[in-house]
């Protein structure tokens, strides 16, 4: 009796021990600010909820209904049924010169679409020192968040120059204690740009070593392919590669910039999503991204120039164009290249320093020149090697069928003289969603967020949740405007009615508060 009548005291304690307790927790965790109103976009199952979402310092604290709380702010956002969605995440861009300006760091491009976080470091191009780049943005401030992978063309420049050799045992050593270094540093994978020189010199064998590291470290495999259209081994060998990559070295791998680039490989989109679906079954992690526009950009010597032509750099390239012996099968090299991309009116030149080019393309450029674009190639590019190119090598059947696919993401890929930097993620709701409905709303905001949370690991990120960060937005899918096109690439995108990055209010009714709220995100270095 005695013993009973000591526990039900006890238990009186306990309980009033738990209110006492729960009431200071509530009290801790009173928001800052609530949402209220919003439809809350939750996962693609889902959809979405009628919610209220309550923000204190950087996190989400309160998910549910804010009338029953009794909450004492008066900080009040009423949404008025307006989608609230998680701060979309871009895998792919080519920001790490941009996040290091004063006068760009603020990431209003991408701010604007929505964007909360960023990937950079991507086509095998970054820092070396990933820990030094993070912290010196993380002291001065950014706009969005921004995470860097350790990029496989700067590990191997950094050892071996931009020749075409192979590291020996000793080299590939170095090579992986950079990668090593880097993933210490708080790199989330390695990305490769095996399209590019140098990336384009390196043997699977190498890829994979370097993968093997970054994978102990629980990192991502991010690739250019070697071959997205049929210059070299093709695009459906260049996928063989990333599958073998992605099994011998163990690592999750993710296709940057999916497509099927030019008229040899056009249509072979089916053949690729079934070996990439091929592979899932049987255990591999594949995903991939994609700009939602059928032309691409890259520089004019990449597009055209035969890669043994430029061994060694632009002055190597320079010397081989001076070089009578080697003037036919330069010609005949480049001659190809152009018909397979879709031939010279399909090649617009852009960021030439002779302004007059740009906007022209190949074709119109040797016309006005009297020569063939073979030779008009030679000419521009011996005046000026940093030419660009926008390049119409893409089908609508090609984008639309991959864009479709549970596993494909938007990436911009942005970079200046495409529109894509600006406008891929107000694009790809305005046209791709709304008009032409090829995708539907919580498919487009699930594969914009949380999808590419879980694929590159950014914990507490990506999906509306109770202790989560509060990377927000709040936006009617029906305002959403891109505005930035190929005449005029640069023009930001509209409709966004809240950007809200860890916590702060950074953009309200399109307006920017001039605030830099994005972290450098370190990686945790742990192998799920
Ligand atoms: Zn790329």
């Amino acid at each position: 009796m005695k013993k009973e009548i000591r526990l039900s005291s006890f238990s009186i304690l306990a309980a009033l021990f738990i209110v006492i307790s729960s009431c200071a927790n509530a009290q801790n965790t009173a928001p800052d600010y609530l949402i209220t109103g919003a439809r809350v976009f939750i996962d693609k199952e889902i959809g979405f909820k009628n919610l209220d979402v309550g923000v204190k310092d950087d996190k989400i604290v309160f998910l549910g209904d804010a009338a029953s709380q009794n909450f004492k702010t008066t900080n009040i956002i009423e949404a008025e049924g307006k989608i609230l969605s998680p701060g979309f995440i871009d895998p792919h861009t080519h920001l790490t010169y941009d996040l290091s300006r004063e006068d760009r760091k603020a990431n209003l491009p991408y701010l604007m679409q929505g964007v909360t976080t960023i990937v950079t470091g991507n086509d095998g191009s970054s820092p070396i020192t990933i820990g030094e780049k993070l912290g010196e943005w993380q002291s001065k401030g950014i706009g969005t968040n921004a995470a860097l992978l350790v990029g496989h063309g700067s590990v191997r420049k950094e050892v071996l120059g931009l020749k075409d050799v192979q590291p020996n045992a000793d080299e590939l050593k170095q090579m992986k204690d950079l990668v090593a270094q880097a993933m210490k540093d708080g790199a989330f994978g390695i990305s490769t740009g095996l399209f590019y020189s140098p990336g384009s010199y390196s043997e699977t064998e190498e890829i994979i070593e370097l993968s093997k590291v970054a994978s102990e470290y629980g990192g991502i495999y991010d690739t250019h392919m070697r071959d997205e259209s049929s210059y070299t081994i093709g695009l459906i060998k260049s996928v063989e590669e990333i599958l073998e990559i992605a099994e011998k070295s163990d690592i999750p791998v993710h296709i940057s910039h999916i497509k099927a680039l030019g008229k040899d490989v056009w249509g072979k989109s089916a053949e690729v999503i079934k070996m990439v679906e091929e592979a899932q079954k049987n255990g591999l992690i594949v995903t991939a991204n994609q700009y939602p526009y059928p032309a691409s950009r890259t520089n004019l010597i990449a597009a055209v120039i035969p890669r043994w032509a430029e061994d060694g750099g632009y002055k190597s390239l320079i010397e081989r164009f001076n070089d009578a012996k080697l003037q036919d099968s330069l010609k005949a090299g480049i001659k190809e290249n152009i018909r397979r991309r879709g031939g010279p009116e399909t090649l617009i030149f852009s960021s030439a320093e002779d302004e007059k080019l740009n906007g022209l393309s190949l074709k119109e450029i040797a016309s006005n020149w009297g020569i063939t674009p073979t030779e008009t190639v030679i000419k521009a590019l011996k005046a000026d090697g940093e030419i660009r190119v926008v390049s119409y090598n893409m089908t609508d059947e090609d984008l639309n069928s991959f864009m479709q696919q549970e596993w494909v993401m938007t990436g911009s890929d942005g970079t200046p003289g495409h529109p894509r930097k600006y406008g891929s993620f107000s694009t790809k709701m305005r046209k791709y969603y709304k008009e032409d409905g090829i995708i539907d709303l919580p498919f487009l905001l699930h594969n914009q967020s949380i999808l590419v949370a879980e694929t590159f690991g950014f914990e507490k990120r990506g999906k509306i949740e109770e202790g989560n960060y509060a990377d927000l937005i709040l936006f009617d899918p029906d305002e959403v405007k891109d505005h930035a096109t190929f005449d005029d690439p640069s023009k930001l995108a509209t409709g966004m009615n809240l950007v809200i990055v860890n916590g702060e209010i950074v953009l309200r009714n399109g307006e920017f508060a001039n605030k830099l709220a994005g972290k450098a995100l370190k990686h945790q270095n742990t192998k799920p």
